[in-house]
């Protein structure tokens, strides 16, 4: 069992967070495809985990991959997303987590497009995104 910096009881999670949060993030859920937030969000920003606001991905990252749920090429930092082996439903996969608190984000497949070939598929309710705030408009 990996160990996180931001730990929780999941008696404290379940009350910090709404229900889908709860279930996808510390369940190991999934939300339907083309269903979540943040699938076609096409703006300049940041994700945060839903869970303890730690910095995840950014827009600059972010790419269609056409399944629909966001996907991302990499992760703000590599330490920010760590990974574990995933064995169920039948299918070894690669499980991302937020490294700060364990909140499931959804997995990580080799299929990505370049530079790195990676695809983060993650849950739009495992992030929050927070705007790149603009110049106000000039006159
Ligand atoms: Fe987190």
């Amino acid at each position: 069992m990996k160990r996180f910096p931001v730990v929780k009881t999941e008696a404290e999670w379940r009350a910090a967070l709404d229900p889908e949060t709860y279930r996808i993030t510390r369940q190991h859920g999934t939300e339907r495809a083309f269903t979540g937030r943040y699938w076609d969000c096409h703006d300049a920003g940041t994700f945060g985990c839903a869970c303890c606001g730690a910095l995840l991905f950014s827009s600059e990252a972010k790419y269609d991959s056409g399944s629909g749920w966001p996907s991302f090429w990499q992760p703000v930092e590599p330490s920010a997303v760590a990974t574990d082996s995933d064995t169920t439903h039948g299918m070894r996969r690669v499980e991302a987590l937020c490294a700060a608190c364990g909140a499931h984000l959804g997995h990580l497949f080799d299929d990505g497009p370049l530079p790195t070939g990676q695809r983060y598929c993650i849950n739009s309710a495992s992030l929050l995104f927070e705007p790149l705030k603009n110049e106000p408009p000039k006159k």
